[in-house]
């Protein structure tokens, strides 16, 4: 490999958008170089994202279960404590793992990695430097994957110790005593569970009235309250608006309908979203349009605004998860190849992995209405579930949204134990475009928890079998 080496394709970043992308470009022929600074590929899934944080909830939910349920199973355990260095060593193995899978696979498929920091030059070059040289490389072809960061609050700078991001929130050392978790999204909740579960007292301050704004208030409102049962504590409709060190950690001044309090900390998690990372590549030199939070715009083809770079992934504008991210890099591998790519953005489904799972997929009840579509929806409820009952899993709810019209499935939101297996049943019928009624006559095997994905969509006729 070497400076005057063409590629056909040159991917810069190799999280699972960049490196899927990669894989997919060899696949269909073209000569193709992957680019991360990063020793290990990955991205932000593999390294500090998706692997590493499901992970820690596994350890966590075995020794939640064990203190806290094995009684009731008839199952006695005494003397029941964690270690949390073998915990994060576990985690890490995890990590490692993986990271030597993906490097193995992605040579395997004909890809070459180049290792060091990209900066793209104009017309298909690329600089890729790293602390000992630099050499620039071309391209017909450059795809920019770089992915997101954490977003910082404007007076809590993260210093990696009180004030910290998931970064740092997959790696204390210790356990905190109190801990302040600022967004009751998918990180908050989940990192929220997981220093919750090995004795943090937490607290979710989360400025809307509710958490999860992509469930319905009823639907969320269920998670909310297991997860309040589980030990966590939530302050919704609560601002943030200053904050002052103190003696052990951390003082926030908060914000409720004009009322203030303070709430202290010995670590605050900082997990109000991610922005994108476009650090040292060198977009504004040459010219690439953003919006106004950074990502990079592009059109259907993820071409940007200038010929021959195109943008996928967190980097550009969506919603921000790995299986999202790969599914661009593959449509857009296939659109270079000639071929029609093309990803279902009405189609994606999401989950946030606390106990019980909660996903879900296409329309709320209120986004469809805000659409004028008029609807008809469906709930059961995971206790009249026979699975569920026998296997501890009562907490939870199914809801399913359909077309008042044409019955076709609009939305499917999950509370339930396995919610991120489930939700893929309800994907497949809405791409197919099914109906709810497809959904209620699909024969589903009993007793199973996807027994409740079939009561909710039979709930919509208002004839739900096993429900009151
Ligand atoms: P990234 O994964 O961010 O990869 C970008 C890569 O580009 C990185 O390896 C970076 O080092 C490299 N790079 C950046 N700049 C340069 C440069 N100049 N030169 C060379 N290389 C560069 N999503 C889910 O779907 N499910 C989950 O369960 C989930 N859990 C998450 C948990 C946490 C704690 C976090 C933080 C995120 C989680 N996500 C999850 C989101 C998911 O990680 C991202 O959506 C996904 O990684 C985005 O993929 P990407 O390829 O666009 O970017
Ligand atoms: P998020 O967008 O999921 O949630 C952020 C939450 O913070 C929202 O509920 C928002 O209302 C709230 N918020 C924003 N500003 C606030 C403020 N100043 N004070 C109080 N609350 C505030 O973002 P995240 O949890 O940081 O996750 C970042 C990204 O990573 C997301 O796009 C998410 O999809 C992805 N992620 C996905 C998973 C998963 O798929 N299981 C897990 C972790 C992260």
């Amino acid at each position: 490999m070497g400076k005057d080496e063409k590629f056909d394709v040159l991917v810069v970043g190799a999280g699972p958008g960049g490196y899927v992308c990669a894989i997919r470009c060899a696949q269909l022929g073209l000569k193709t170089g992957l680019i991360e600074k990063n020793p290990r590929l990955g991205g932000t899934c593999l390294n500090v994202g998706c692997i590493p944080s499901k992970a820690l909830l596994h350890s966590t939910e075995i020794y939640h279960e064990l203190l806290h349920s094995a009684d009731s199973h008839g199952i006695v355990t005494k003397g029941i404590s964690h270690d949390l260095g073998k915990l994060m060593k576990k985690k890490d193995a995890v990590v490692d793992q993986l990271g030597k899978g993906v490097q193995a696979l992605v040579k395997k498929k004909g890809v070459t990695i180049i290792s060091g920091a990209a900066k793209v030059l104009s017309n298909g070059q690329v600089e890729v430097s790293t602390s000992k040289s630099s050499t620039v490389f071309s391209a017909k072809e450059v795809i920019l994957a770089t992915g997101s960061k954490p977003v910082e609050l404007p007076f809590l700078p993260f210093d990696g110790k009180k004030i910290v991001n998931s970064d740092h929130g997959i790696a204390f050392e210790k356990v905190p005593k109190k801990m302040v978790v600022i967004g009751g999204g998918a990180i908050g909740l989940e990192l929220g569970c997981v220093w919750s579960r090995l004795g943090a007292d937490v607290n979710i301050v989360e400025f809307l009235p509710e958490i999860c704004p992509q469930l319905d208030p009823d639907v969320a409102k269920v998670a909310r309250r297991i997860l309040e049962k589980q030990g966590l504590k939530f302050l919704l409709s609560t601002k943030v608006t200053a904050s002052k060190n103190s003696k052990n950690g951390t003082t926030l001044s908060l914000e409720v309908n004009g009322e203030t309090s303070e709430i202290s900390a010995d670590r605050v998690l900082v997990a109000v979203g991610r922005g994108p990372c476009s650090d040292g590549l060198g977009l504004d030199e040459l010219g690439v349009q953003s919006d106004d939070k950074g990502r990079v715009l592009v059109d259907a083809a993820f071409c940007t605004n200038i010929s021959g770079v195109r943008a996928i992934g967190d980097l550009i504008p969506g919603p921000m998860l790995a299986h999202k991210a790969e599914e661009d890099g593959v449509a857009c591998a296939e659109i270079i190849a000639g071929q029609a790519g093309h990803v279902n953005y009405d189609m994606v489904p999401g989950v946030i992995y606390v106990d019980p799972e909660i996903a879900n997929v296409g329309l709320s009840e209120a986004q469809a209405r805000e659409k004028q579509i008029a609807v008809r929806t469906g709930t059961f409820p995971l206790a009249a579930n026979g699975r569920a009952l026998a296997t501890g899993a009562t907490d939870g709810i199914v809801k399913v949204v359909a077309d008042a019209e044409t019955d076709r499935l609009l939305g499917v939101q999950i509370v339930a134990r396995s919610a991120s297996e489930l939700i893929a049943s309800a994907v497949a019928h809405m791409e197919y475009g099914g109906s709810a009624e497809d959904l209620a006559r699909t024969i589903h095997a009993h007793p199973t928890l996807s027994e409740s994905l079939k009561e909710a969509a039979l709930s919509v006729e208002g004839r739900g079998l096993h429900s009151l």
